[in-house]
């Protein structure tokens, strides 16, 4: 700000000179001219008789010229222009009739030139050019143009110095980006970039910060996946081999070899089931859902259809109602495997002769599924985990039971990436109500 107001008070003091300047000089080219006004002719008598009169004008040079441009007068003592043409544009556009003034500044001199036609009944008979050389005002004006260069030097220097800390902090930090991210890309993600303040860099090294934060999250829990699923996978693996080395080895009867071979086959059945829980969990991550209307009325009659034998081996009543309407613009094989995992649960932890109660309700906007049994219940300390992959309240039960512990984490997943919600909760009377609600889309109907 001061930097320019000091260039611009430096332009108007020399815009000042100038016209101060140009007022002086063409105010005496003004007198001379119209000293000879009423005179018929100009010559070098009646010219003298008017420098007489005028006295020292005080400049550096006055001509008067005819109306050719030939000099009639000059002051200069030293070769005097008289008799010849003064081939000065200030001289031509005078004798054209215009009162003109120039201003030039060079070396510290500041040269004015003003030039004036002398008229007779409306026509220039020749003109008085005036020359001024002032060193004094050309002085002011040399300290005022070393001024600015010196504060345009100044402020350079400034901005090149800013500049190149400028650059040379970017580039640290940008390094240190760059740093960061290449330990990332080796796995090391310890080193966070230290932020501060709230400029583009820390807002950046924010977002980096976070992104780190979140593959690491995503690399250990992919790390715990495998190991989970390779111990899930390791245990039928081992009662396997130790059943059939066992029939490879011993001397046994038919029976007994019958029994084995039965529990192979069953440990081959809980492999295949652990294999397609672990599919539809790569599924729900990766594949994109198509959405479809879905009755939900009829989503549960198939998983009633798949179940209600399983239910029956152990007499378990599994009963359900139904409201109408209940539409749900979805992903159909979403809702059948939520729906299937939820009652497979009820009947499995349920007590033989037990009930499952499975309820579809349209609440306000939404479809509410309830799923309740009289079964075992889950403890209260085990609820905030039930939804966690390989969670399983009571391992024995559920490895009997078939269970692997993914099936509700599976739920989990889907019910939100469906836009729903799960909760669990004790019946009063024993056993466990799980609620899954999701946003109603009703269908209209033709009337
Ligand atoms: P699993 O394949 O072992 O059934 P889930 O993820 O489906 O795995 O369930 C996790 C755990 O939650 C189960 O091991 C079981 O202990 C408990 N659980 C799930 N549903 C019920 C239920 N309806 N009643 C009682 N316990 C349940």
């Amino acid at each position: 700000m001061l930097v320019f107001l000091n260039v611009y008070s430096a332009t108007t003091t020399r815009q000042a000179i100038y016209h101060g300047k140009a007022a002086t000089l063409q105010d005496k080219a003004q007198l001379v001219t119209s000293s000879f006004s009423g005179m018929e002719a100009l010559n070098a008598e009646n010219i003298n008789q008017v420098i007489t009169v005028l006295g020292d004008l005080n400049v550096s040079r006055l001509v008067i010229t005819d109306g050719e441009g030939r000099a009639l007068y000059d002051s200069l003592t030293q070769r005097p222009a008289v008799g010849q043409f003064v081939l000065l544009r200030e001289v031509t556009e005078a004798l054209a009739g215009q009162d003109v003034f120039y201003c030039s500044y060079a070396g510290g001199q500041l040269l004015s030139q003003a030039a004036a036609p002398i008229m007779l009944y409306g026509n220039p008979i020749g003109c008085v050019y005036i020359a001024d050389v002032d060193r004094d005002q050309g002085g002011v004006i040399q300290a005022l143009e070393s001024n600015i260069m010196r504060i345009s030097f100044g402020v350079e220097a400034v901005l090149v110095v800013f500049s190149v800390l400028f650059a040379l902090n970017t580039s640290r930090k940008m390094r240190k980006i760059i740093l960061s991210m290449q330990n990332a890309r080796e796995g090391e993600y310890s080193r966070k970039l230290q932020v501060h303040g709230t400029d583009e860099y820390a807002a950046l090294a924010k977002e980096f910060n976070k992104l780190t934060d979140r593959l690491q999250i995503s690399e250990q829990a992919q790390r715990q996946f495998v190991s989970d699923a390779s111990h899930e996978l390791k245990t039928p693996l081992a009662s396997i081999k130790l059943l059939s080395d066992s029939i490879l080895q011993n001397e046994m009867d038919a029976d007994t070899m019958r029994e084995f071979v039965a529990d192979i086959g069953s440990e081959a059945d809980r492999l295949t089931r652990l294999a397609q829980k672990l599919l539809a969990i790569s599924r729900a991550e990766s594949v994109k859902p198509e959405h479809e209307v879905v009755d939900l009325a009829q989503t549960i009659g198939k998983v009633y259809k798949m179940l209600v034998s399983l239910a029956d081996e152990r007499e378990i009543r599994l009963t359900c109602a139904m409201d109408k309407g209940c539409t749900v613009m979805t992903v159909e094989d979403d809702m059948y495997q939520i729906i299937f995992n939820l009652v497979e649960n009820a009947i499995k932890y349920n007590n033989d002769g037990g009930l499952v109660y499975v309820c579809l309700r349209r609440q306000e906007d939404d479809v509410v599924v309830t799923v309740e049994d009289t079964g075992v219940g889950v403890p209260e300390d085990a609820v905030p985990h039930i939804f966690e992959r390989f969670y399983r309240v009571d391992k024995a039960r559920s490895r009997q039971a078939g269970g692997s512990g993914l099936g509700l984490s599976i739920v989990h997943e889907l019910v939100q990436r469906n836009y729903g919600e799960i909760s669990v909760e004790p019946r009063e009377q024993g056993g466990t109500c799980f609620t899954v609600r999701f946003p109603r889309f009703d269908v209209e109907v033709e009337p």
